[in-house]
């Protein structure tokens, strides 16, 4: 069985490692890197930047508590480079792991030439006939339809994570997950952020507490939000960017990144092998198999939610299936998913508002806050909370936090929701102290007003 695989993203090359380990021949075809966006210019290097932020932060509070007294100065060109290292590191190891492993990989753009041949274009046009193959391109930041806005050149996640110059002014168009982490990590460097966000909120979809823990941080850290703005008009003079905002106000910055949405990146001529492309990527069935037979898909390439680890999990169902080890549906339910921002959170499973939707007010809540926890004191970190949703009979269907090592804490809090257990099955585990998750062990005793350390 020889597979091949377009795009070497987490979606691609994690399919590619799985398939080698279950003894397939596999090639993989990337027009760019190896690690895709989320390793060259997604997760990564915002996490690099977002923790050297972090570094930068833990010396001045001790200044501010008067424990020690110095000065730094961060200097931004090293700082990318920093970064770059990560990135370059974490390359450098796929290609390691696919030499070892026996992986291909061609350089090139994949075009389909039938549901089984693609051709090659790079340094030397090739085709390539495979028996199976997956899609895993993945995804690009969308322009909104706002006037004049592609005329002016906006930063997209690869400008605003390769610049130069730290802009003195910067207003970031869009509130979701890429916005908000964008905005901590300029405004720690210094910069004047201001973001607009077309809805109500700021993280639409998350669950409101988390959505407004996260506000309130970026508001006391200095960044500006505008809620329930649409930008309607954009143009730049010598000074920067100017936006025109539908309630007739306007903002003008140095710079602007959009962070409004991803699109999937396609390759050339599914059309013309009868893929079907629906609202959201392509379409797949419950096993991810494309409208074309032989044809799978992963990743951002079928959709939302835009998520690094569930590409790759994609990658693994497939391959495993097409090798027949499994036969069972692809289940993404319960997928966690961190934000990186001025507070960090996770969540995974229903939000509050889902949660009541479907059960009524019968559904159980926990929750603890930082400001409980010895742990939380001792790092100095009073500002956040875990949140444990359970429904009627106990079953644990959402966990969100807020809060210092919020992405971590949900390694435990995304597992009790996928693997569907309830509050019988946590409340007598013993959690070492003085950790955070102890406080997993509070919330979920809180659902049932049995938290020791809360009222
Ligand atoms: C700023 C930012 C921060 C993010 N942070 C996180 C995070 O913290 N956690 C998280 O889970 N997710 C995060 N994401 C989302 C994550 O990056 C994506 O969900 C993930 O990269 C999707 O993986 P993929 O393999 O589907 O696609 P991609 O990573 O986009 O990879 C697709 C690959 O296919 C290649 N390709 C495309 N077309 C062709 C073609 N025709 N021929 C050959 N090769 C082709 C591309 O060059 C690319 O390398 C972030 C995204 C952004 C933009």
């Amino acid at each position: 069985m020889h597979i091949g695989i377009i795009g070497g993203g987490p979606a691609g090359y994690v399919a590619a490692i799985r398939a080698a380990q279950m003894g397939a021949k596999v090639s993989v075809v990337e027009k760019e890197f190896l690690g895709g966006e989320c390793t060259n210019h997604g997760c990564i290097p915002t996490k690099a930047l977002y923790l050297t932020a972090h570094k930068i932060a833990d010396f001045q509070w001790g200044n501010a508590m008067s424990l020690w007294d110095g000065e730094i100065f961060p200097d931004w060109r090293k700082i990318l480079d920093f970064k770059n290292r990560v990135v370059q590191r974490l390359v450098k190891g796929i290609e390691f792991l696919f030499k070892k492993r026996g992986i291909e990989l061609i350089s090139g753009r994949a075009v389909f030439l039938s549901p089984t041949e693609i051709l090659i274009e790079g340094a030397k046009s090739e085709r390539r006939k495979f028996d199976k193959i997956i899609i895993a391109t993945g995804s690009t930041t969308s322009i909104p339809p706002v006037e004049g806005l592609s005329g002016i050149s906006p930063w997209d996640n690869r400008r605003a994570l390769s610049a130069e110059k730290l802009p003195q002014k910067l207003v970031i168009l869009g509130g979701g997950v890429i916005g908000v982490e964008f905005a901590h990590i300029f405004r720690a460097f210094g910069c004047d952020v201001t973001i607009v966000e077309l809805m109500p909120k700021i993280l639409p979809f998350n669950d409101d507490d988390v959505s407004s823990a996260i506000h309130r941080a970026l508001v006391k850290e200095g960044v500006k939000i505008i809620v329930s703005a649409k930008a309607v008009y954009a143009h730049r003079n010598t000074e920067g960017v100017i936006i025109e905002l539908d309630d007739g106000n306007s903002i003008s910055a140095e710079e602007i990144i959009v962070a409004t949405g991803r699109t999937p990146v396609f390759p050339d001529k599914l059309d013309e092998i009868g893929i079907e492309i629906g609202e959201n990527g392509i379409v797949v069935d419950d096993f991810l198999r494309t409208s074309v037979e032989d044809v799978y898909a992963a990743g951002d390439v079928i959709g939302p939610p835009f998520l690094a680890h569930l590409a790759s999990h994609q990658g693994i169902f497939i391959v495993e299936r097409i090798l027949g080890e499994s036969d069972r549906k692809f289940d993404g339910s319960g997928v966690p998913a961190a934000i990186f921002s001025a507070l960090e959170a996770g969540s995974a499973g229903l939000t509050e508002a889902e949660a009541r939707k479907k059960f009524g007010d019968n559904v159980k809540i926990g929750k603890f806050p930082y400001i409980a926890s010895g742990r939380a004191l001792c790092e100095d970190e009073k500002e956040g909370f875990l949140k444990v949703i359970a429904a009627p009979d106990g079953k644990i269907i959402g966990f969100h936090s807020a809060g210092k090592n919020s992405s971590e804490l949900l390694g435990l809090g995304g597992f009790l929701v996928q693997s569907g257990l309830s509050i019988d099955d946590v409340e007598d585990k013993i959690f070492a102290h003085p950790t955070l998750s102890e406080m997993i062990g509070e919330s979920v005793l809180a659902a049932e007003q049995r938290a020791i350390h809360i009222l």
